[in-house]
């Protein structure tokens, strides 16, 4: 399990994240969800190693990892603009992934070759990122994840760039990928519905602070404030 104990961020001398406590248990599908600026990005870029805490300690399992590296931390991030590099090809990108260059050709071949089909990249290995759509695109980011074999996804609004169809497409393979894998995401989101409809644990936050951590029903049946009601749109 992650844990954040009294994690803040201050850029300057203003807090973007305030004595944040959270755990995310193992194996859950953990949502960020809350308005542009609440510091979601920031809390994950402090549990994947890319920005130092100002304050607190952040644990995976027994362990602090503050000044664990980003590479040494055993998570994989997936970004809204994927990040590719458009130089290479799918085959190439997922690849890079990779952090264990000492993995034999063969193995890393068939690696690479389970992913695709997992993601349905299958058929387009050999294709550079510009000639692939969107969700095709989505789908390298993943990939390039997974071939990590991280304890740990976190994504940061992975589908903001979709449409709206493909968008719905995409959260169901998400869900069912998680489930396949079984192990824990950390999801970024500022949409409600989709926090709502894919998280198995919400962490509401704004300005900084989480304002409700609970299950998506509690947090829809039983607000705990007033930010909380609104923002998932509780009927009054
Ligand atoms: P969005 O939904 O728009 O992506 P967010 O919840 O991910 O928003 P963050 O990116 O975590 O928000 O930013 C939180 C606050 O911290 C913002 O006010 C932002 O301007 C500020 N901030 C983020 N990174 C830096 C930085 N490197 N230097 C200074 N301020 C920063
Ligand atoms: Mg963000």
């Amino acid at each position: 399990q992650i844990r954040l104990k009294n994690v803040s961020k201050r850029f300057d001398n203003e807090y973007v994240v305030n004595n944040m406590n959270l755990t995310v248990k193992d194996g859950s599908f953990t949502v960020l969800v809350g308005p542009s600026g609440c510091g979601k990005s920031t809390t994950l870029r402090m549990i994947a190693g890319l920005e130092q805490v100002s304050e607190g300690e952040i644990w995976v399992d027994d362990e602090c990892v503050n000044d664990v590296s980003p590479g040494k931390r055993d998570v994989a991030m997936v970004f809204q603009n994927y990040a590719l590099y458009p130089t290479m090809t799918v085959k190439g990108n997922i690849e890079f992934g990779l952090t264990n260059r000492k993995v034999p050709k063969r193995e890393r071949e068939s690696l690479i070759n389970d992913i695709a089909a997992i993601v349905g990249l299958e058929n387009h290995l050999y294709k550079k990122p510009q000639t692939l759509s969107g969700g095709q695109r989505q789908r390298v980011a993943l990939a390039r994840a997974m071939v990590k074999k991280p304890k740990v996804f976190i994504l940061d609004e992975p589908l903001s760039n979709l449409d709206a169809k493909l968008r719905s497409q995409m959260r169901t393979e998400l869900i069912q990928l998680h489930q396949r894998l079984g192990t824990t995401f950390i999801y970024v989101t500022h949409d409600q519905v989709e926090a709502m409809s894919m998280g198995d644990e919400i962490v509401l936050l704004n300005k900084g602070e989480i304002q409700q951590n609970d299950s998506p029903m509690n947090v829809y049946h039983y607000p705990v404030n007033v930010f909380s009601a609104e923002f998932i749109g509780t009927p009054a």
